[in-house]
C-alpha cells in the first residue's frame, strides 16, 4: 500500500488550485461538494469557474499562483495542463511543504484522489494506485447500482440518533440495535419519509430497551484449511457477528481479518512464542468471555469436529449452562483429496476412509492395524509427521505392501501447497527430503490422480 487513504477534514481548511481549463473544472466539482475554502489561481478561467466564483463558491484569482498563496493551505493541485506550469506550482507547493497533486502525474503526486461513490456522509474511495484506472471505474460502477440514493439519508438520520442510542448499553446491544435500523427498520420506513423515519427510530429503541441483558453465546466454527473461499457463508457471518473471537494457530490470516475491527482477537495456539495455552486454559478463556454476556466465536482449523478437542471445550460450557452452537468447516482430508483429485471413497476400492490422528497411535490395537494393512484401504492421517516411521512399521509388518501408495499434503487449498507422492516403504525418506515445514495431511493408499506408478515425486501445486 503505497498509498494510504484518509478521510480529509476540509471544514475550515484552504485549498488551493492553479488552473482554469477542463482539468480544473473536473477537480473542482468534486471540491465543492467539500466544506474547503477554495482558491483558484487562473488568469484565464472556464465559464463556470467564473460563475461559482460569482455565487461564492470558490474564490478566482485572475493570475498566476504565488508563493504567498500556498502558504498554510492544505492541499495544493497542478491543473494547469501544462508541464511548465505544473511544474512551477509543483516548486511552490513543495517549498511551502503542502501536500500536492498533480492531475494526471502519478510519479509527481503526494497524493491523488480515489474514484468515488457518494452518499454523503457515507463515501466510498476507490482507489488502485493508478495500476487500473478501468478496474476502479468498474468498482465504482457496481457500488452505485447496489447501493441505494437513499443510503445517506439514512445514516444522517441515524447520526442524529446516536445520543438517543447511547441508552443502550454499549457493545452488542447497541450493534444489535443499529444492524436492525441499517438492515430493516430504516430502508423499510426511508421511502415514507423523514419523520416515518424518525418515527420508526424512536420504536425501534423502545423494542431494544425492553430486551433483557444480551446471553453470551458460543459458535463453535470450522475454518477449513486455509482458503478463505472455502470458509462456510456461515463462519463468514459468524466471525462478522462475533464480539470475541478465539482462534488457533491453524486458521489463516487472511480469514481472520475478516472479523470486524472492534472484535477483540485471542490467540489460542501461540506455538512457538513460548508455551502455548493448555486445553484447561483455553476452556476457561471461553467460558469467561461468554458468562460475561459476549458473543465468542471459537474459530478451529478445518472442521470443528474432526481432532480439535470440541468436546473438552462444550463440556466446559455445559458447566456453565452457556448456549453454543457448531458451524462444520471443510477438514483437511476433504482438502487434501481435492488436491489429489481423488475421492476419499470408491466403489470396488474402499467403503470406509478413516479418519486417524498420528498422535494416539500407539494406542492403535492389533486389529486396527490389520484391517489399515488391508490393501486398497485408504486412511486421512492427521498430525502424522512425526509418526511416520512408526506408521511404516507397523503396517508392513501386518501385511502392507511396501508399493502401497501413499501421498502427503502440506498446506492443502492454500497457495504454497506442496504434494509428496510416495510409497510406503520410502515414505520416512521422502519426508525427510521434503522437509516439510507447515501442517500436512497423509493420506494413506491415495495417490494424485496423475501419478504415474507410485514412485517418489514432488511437485509444487499452482
Ligand atoms: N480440525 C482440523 C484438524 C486439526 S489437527 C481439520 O478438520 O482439518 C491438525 C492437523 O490437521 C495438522 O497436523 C495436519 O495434519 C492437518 N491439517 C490442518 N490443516 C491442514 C492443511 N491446510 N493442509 C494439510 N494438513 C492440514
Amino acid at each position: 500500500m503505497q498509498h494510504y487513504p484518509v478521510f480529509l477534514n476540509t471544514r475550515a481548511a484552504r485549498i488551493v488550485l492553479s488552473g482554469g481549463g477542463e482539468a480544473a473544472l473536473a477537480k473542482l466539482r468534486l471540491l465543492l461538494k467539500t466544506e474547503a475554502d477554495l482558491s483558484v489561481f487562473a488568469p484565464e478561467a472556464a465559464p463556470d469557474i467564473i460563475a461559482w466564483a460569482e455565487a461564492g463558491a470558490l474564490t478566482l484569482y485572475r493570475r498566476r499562483l504565488q508563493a504567498e498563496d500556498v502558504a498554510g493551505a492544505a492541499l495544493v493541485y497542478a491543473a494547469d495542463e501544462d508541464k511548465d506550469q505544473d511544474l512551477q506550482t509543483a516548486t511552490l507547493a513543495r517549498s511551502a511543504r503542502v501536500l500536492l497533486n498533480i492531475v494526471d502525474s502519478l510519479e509527481g503526486s503526494d497524493f491523488i484522489t480515489p474514484a468515488i461513490v457518494d452518499r454523503d456522509p457515507v463515501t466510498i474511495a476507490i482507489g488502485t494506485e493508478g495500476a487500473a484506472p478501468v478496474l476502479a471505474r468498474q468498482i465504482k460502477a457496481d457500488l452505485e447500482a447496489r447501493l441505494p440514493a437513499s443510503l445517506g439519508a439514512l445514516a444522517r438520520i441515524g447520526k442524529a440518533f446516536r445520543r438517543a442510542a447511547e441508552a443502550l448499553p454499549m457493545g452488542r446491544a447497541r450493534r444489535a440495535f443499529w444492524s436492525d435500523y441499517y438492515s430493516e427498520t430504516g430502508p423499510a420506513s426511508i421511502a415514507k419519509g423523514e419523520a416515518a423515519t424518525k418515527a420508526a427510530l424512536d420504536s425501534l429503541l423502545a423494542q431494544h430497551l425492553a430486551k433483557g441483558p444480551a446471553e453470551g453465546h458460543v459458535i463453535f466454527a470450522g475454518a477449513g484449511p486455509g482458503d478463505p473461499e472455502l470458509l462456510t457463508l456461515k463462519a463468514r457471518h459468524a466471525l462478522h457477528e462475533a464480539d470475541v473471537v478465539i482462534y488457533d494457530r491453524l486458521v489463516s490470516p487472511a480469514i481472520l481479518e475478516l472479523a470486524r475491527r472492534e472484535a477483540l482477537m485471542l490467540n489460542a495456539g501461540k506455538e512457538g512464542f513460548g508455551a502455548a495455552m493448555t486445553q484447561a486454559d483455553i476452556n476457561a478463556l471461553i467460558v469467561e468471555h461468554a458468562a460475561a454476556g459476549a458473543q465468542v466465536l471459537r474459530l478451529k482449523g478445518g472442521d470443528p469436529a474432526v481432532f480439535a478437542r470440541l468436546d473438552e471445550e462444550i463440556e466446559a460450557l455445559e458447566a456453565r449452562d452457556i448456549a453454543f452452537s457448531i458451524i462444520p468447516g471443510i477438514t483437511a482430508a476433504s482438502a487434501a483429496a481435492a488436491a489429489l483429485s481423488q475421492s476419499l471413497t470408491k466403489r470396488g476400492r474402499n467403503t470406509e476412509a478413516r479418519l486417524v490422528t498420528g498422535h494416539d497411535m500407539q494406542g492403535y490395537a492389533d486389529q486396527d492395524w490389520k484391517s489399515l494393512a488391508r490393501t486398497g484401504e485408504v486412511a486421512a492421517i492427521y498430525m502424522g509427521k512425526r509418526a511416520a516411521r512408526f506408521l511404516q512399521g507397523r503396517l508392513l509388518m501386518h501385511g502392507a505392501t511396501a508399493n502401497t501408495p501413499v501421498s502427503l499434503v502440506e498446506n492443502a487449498s492454500l497457495p504454497n501447497q506442496r504434494i509428496i507422492a510416495t510409497t510406503l516403504g520410502q515414505l520416512p525418506s521422502a519426508l525427510a527430503e521434503a522437509a516439510l515445514t507447515g501442517p500436512a495431511l497423509t493420506l494413506l493408499g491415495l495417490a494424485p490422480r496423475d501419478a504415474a506408478p507410485p514412485t517418489l515425486k514432488q511437485e509444487v501445486a499452482q
